[in-house]
């Protein structure tokens, strides 16, 4: 059966579930930033995802919103570097989409895409094309703005894919910002770890939605 919302519970298992597979990613993560940056993406969004999975454990949230504001702080202050300023830019501009929500649903699920790739973009001023996570954010955010009258299910699915696709055309672009910035031509044929680490995090969503879907 489709899943139309998520409780603040459910808002909370589901974080529980990107931190745990995001923890999974290190060393996928790592190498990808071997390739086209220092090396320490995997250990950063580990680290990030150990203390989120902590705050989750021992914090009472008061609302959905409340849930995204702390994942956001949490990652920042863990983090550490561009990535924990821009992951937690993201998940604090999120939570700017849900004021007043008592569930996550789909039209909910796409304001908090949009309100945090504009906070990524005041933060970081990386737009679209420019080798970084913006290039999976971007797509993904049009993709629930245009889809979210759909099941939430099938928003995170299209969400996902969007983000996948943006991933994949990282590899066709030059990095013009961050680390990566250094080695010009050198970073083509290699996706964005950024990039990366957004796809996975879009695709850990859908795959726990997917999953409360098949159990009803
Ligand atoms: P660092 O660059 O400090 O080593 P990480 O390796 O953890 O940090 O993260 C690098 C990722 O951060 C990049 O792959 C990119 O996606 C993202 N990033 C870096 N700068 C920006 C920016 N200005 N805007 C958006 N994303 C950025
Ligand atoms: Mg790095």
């Amino acid at each position: 059966m489709a899943v139309n919302s998520l409780s603040l519970e459910q808002v909370k298992d589901l974080f529980v579930f990107i931190s745990s597979h995001m923890i999974e990613s290190k060393d996928m993560l790592t190498h990808a930033d071997q390739a086209i940056g220092d090396g320490d993406h995997g250990i950063g969004m580990a680290r990030g995802f150990e203390a989120v999975a902590e705050k989750l454990d021992s914090g009472d949230f008061s609302s959905v919103a409340d849930i995204f504001r702390s994942v956001g702080f949490t990652l920042l202050a863990s983090i550490g570097g561009a990535s924990g300023a821009i992951f937690g830019s993201f998940f604090i501009g999120a939570s700017n989409g849900l004021k007043d929500c008592s569930k996550l649903d789909s039209p909910a699920f796409a304001r908090c895409l949009q309100a945090g790739l504009e906070m990524v973009k005041i933060r970081g001023k990386a737009k679209v094309g420019d080798k970084t996570m913006v290039d999976a954010l971007e797509p993904a955010a049009q993709a629930a703005q245009a889809n979210k009258e759909k099941s939430l299910d099938e928003i995170t699915l299209l969400t996902s894919q969007a983000a996948e696709s943006g991933k994949e055309n990282t590899k066709n672009l030059i990095a013009t910002t961050g680390k990566a910035k250094t080695l010009g031509e050198r970073s083509l044929g290699h996706p964005d770890p950024g990039a990366i680490s957004m796809s996975l995090i879009l695709r850990f969503t859908h795959e726990h939605i997917q999953g409360l879907s098949n159990e009803m």
